[in-house]
């Protein structure tokens, strides 16, 4: 798969389901997974009510990290050093550290992450591979080096990503270890969200990262696959990066000094309550600033795109007024946006905490489609699901991609009135819904990363099924997903909750209905296909008529839906059903005989499976064709041809 394919396809990921559907129908994700999947966990304990926001000087970090890190921008090397505090914050004692070295994901052909073909789905090979080495991993309190050099991820000697450091002690609750480190990176040519093209360095995915602990002193831990991002502990970070004067550097974090000297510049950046750090250097980076709800926005282009860093800083600060309104306001002082340079695109399309990065070529700030607004608000809610509210990626890819999909819908409505292109009566609700037949029969939304079958299957679900779920509940049950989700985002800040805590939001927003509805939708491969199966009339001996309807429901999502005949004399009778059981037989007074019913007139049950069964006429030609129809596919186009 080309280069370019294969970013388009990256971007695609990122841009909704309509280009994803588009990807399908042209046979473009293949590839079988077979994994197990693993269904659930217990919701954490509700410790916070909606409302009142947990701070950033509330949270106890679990690891702090004090780095150096030298980029050689020739050689592509990062050379790293510091020092880490870990506490064991759980409630048992603890006689292991699992440590991610992801960056050896790029190391060889062999690695679980380029073992793993999965249609092509973001990240071509790299020319170019990267690794990490640690050379020092001195605990203080234990008095040694606990780094060893065959160091593998478990079963598997061609991975080293995911590497157990037995402590040979008991590190008892409470208590701390103090690591120094050293450790060498060489950075792969772009791929994957990482890498370097030319001087551009985007450093991702660059440290010895310690895994997650548990509550139950375990540690949710896993080598760098190719769909599934990352689950991390909240921590401190002061890094210090040191550069080659002329670089400019955006980073996790807010800026402090900058200090000079022969020929080298380090930038220090610190950030409490952040479970990652990237940065981005580069010497021929532009820069634009904006400052928006006392945040502020730094935005980082290549030479001519002013323009779109303007879209981009524009839609980060409408970003944040509207998603702060809904799941409560941004607390971290800085918002730092990278556009990567085209020959970097693998780079584009990504989420760090209070970093993001954008993508795409120039001419995209003067197109009347929001692509670029898309893709920051996009990365932009990322900053709430999976950064504020940091849930397993790996396990639970919808409750950070689906979420963050139904949010950027919600964001574009009401920051620009559209959420595809004043040009089109198109709505991203409508290119989300518009996947392949049979899709929500694949797999379950709530299915771990390295589940799905296929990387369509991944996309679909994860991303465009699961926001689809979520404006069904709100169209059906009155705003109730919408209510849920800012509830669930307020009380889990700087918290790792799994679905059955969204699941328990959407009970206490609107009832046991649409969260009976959430769980089949999300655990149980839910699906439901309305149809009307007959429709008669019959004269009244007091006038008008009687109508008879008879509709079907297939499929287990129980949900009510209303029908609505049409009659010879251009009336519109209204019938409400509960949607229980697989057919109701419903009866309407109408003032003239019935020519037409229509499932769902309203197009709230946006999960419904099949809409060209939606309708039945006594004779033909008495119904337009659905416009949503015709738009759904119109829009996954003109995506697809905007894509870079
Ligand atoms: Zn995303």
């Amino acid at each position: 798969m080309s280069t370019r394919r294969s970013a388009a396809l990256r971007r695609g990921a990122e841009l909704g389901a309509g280009v994803l559907a588009l990807a399908w129908a042209a046979g473009l994700f293949t590839g079988a997974r077979p994994d197990a999947v693993a269904l659930g966990q217990p919701a954490p304990p509700a410790d916070r009510r909606s409302g009142e926001l947990r701070g950033l000087d509330e949270v106890v970090p679990v690891v702090s990290y004090d780095l150096e890190a030298r980029l050689d921008p020739e050689a592509h090397t990062v050379e790293g050093s510091g020092s880490i505090r870990w506490t064991n914050t759980s409630e048992r004692p603890v006689r292991e550290l699992w440590v991610h070295l992801y960056m050896n994901a790029f190391a060889h052909e062999r690695t679980v992450f380029r073992r793993d073909k999965i249609g092509g789905f973001r990240g071509s090979a790299a020319a170019d591979g990267g690794h990490i080495e640690v050379k020092r991993f001195f605990v203080r309190q234990l008095g040694r080096d606990l780094w060893t050099a065959e160091a593998h991820t478990p079963g598997d000697p061609d991975d080293a990503t995911d590497i157990r450091v037995e402590l040979g002690q008991e590190v008892a609750p409470g208590a701390s270890l103090d690591v120094e480190l050293a450790f060498a990176t060489k950075l792969p040519s772009v791929v994957l969200r990482a890498g370097y093209a030319g001087s551009f360095h985007m450093v991702s995915q660059w440290f010895p990262k310690v895994a997650k602990l548990e509550p139950d002193g375990t540690f949710a831990h896993f080598p760098y696959q190719r769909l599934s991002e990352f689950y991390a502990d909240f921590a401190d970070y002061r890094v210090v990066i040191d550069v080659p004067q002329g670089f400019v550097v955006g980073a996790t974090g807010a800026a402090q000094a900058v200090a000079a000297s022969e020929g080298r510049a380090r930038h220090t950046f610190e950030q409490r309550g952040v479970h990652d750090f990237a940065f981005a250097a580069w010497d021929r980076f532009q820069e634009r600033t904006r400052e928006s709800g006392g945040v502020e926005l730094r935005c980082l282009f290549p030479p001519g795109l002013e323009a779109a860093a303007d879209a981009e800083l524009e839609a980060a600060a409408r970003g944040l007024a509207v998603y702060g309104e809904a799941f409560g306001a941004y607390p971290y002082r800085t918002l730092t946006i990278v556009h990567p340079p085209d020959s970097a695109a693998e780079a584009g399309g990504m989420e760090y905490p209070t970093l993001i990065t954008t993508g795409g070529p120039f001419w995209l700030a003067h197109a009347p489609v929001l692509v670029l607004e898309h893709l920051t608000l996009h990365e932009l809610a990322h900053q709430w699901f999976y950064g504020l509210v940091a849930t397993n990626e790996n396990a639970f890819p919808f409750l950070d991609e689906g979420l963050t999909t139904y949010a950027t819908g919600e964001a574009l409505r009401r920051a620009y009135g559209h959420s595809v292109t004043s040009l089109l009566p198109l709505e991203l609700d409508a290119v989300d819904r518009a996947t392949r037949p049979g899709l929500a029969q694949a797999a379950p939304i709530a299915t771990s990363a390295n589940g799905f079958a296929t990387g369509g299957d991944y996309g679909g679900l994860v991303y465009a099924r699961a926001a689809t779920v979520l404006r069904t509940i709100d169209r059906v049950w009155d705003g109730a997903a919408l209510r849920a989700v800012g509830a669930y985002a307020r009380e889990h800040r700087f918290g790792h909750p799994g679905p059955l805590a969204l699941e328990a939001a959407i009970r206490e927003a609107g009832g046991d209905q649409p969260a009976a509805f959430f769980h089949r939708a999300v655990f149980e491969r839910g699906w439901v296909d309305f149809e009307p199966a007959s429709l008669t009339s019959e004269p009244r001996d007091e006038g008008g008529f009687r109508v008879n309807v008879t509709v079907r429901r297939r499929g287990d999502l129980e949900v009510p839906v209303a029908l609505e005949v049409l009659d010879e004399g251009g009336g519109r009778t209204r019938i409400p059903w509960n949607g229980r059981g697989t057919f109701a037989k419903l009866t309407a007074k109408t003032g003239a005989r019935a020519v037409a019913v229509v499932v769902d007139p309203d197009n709230l049950v946006l999960v419904d499976e099949d809409r060209s069964n939606d309708a039945l006429r006594t004779s033909p030609a008495s119904l337009a064709p659905r416009a949503l129809t015709l738009g759904a596919l119109l829009g996954g186009l003109a995506l697809t041809v905007a894509g870079p």
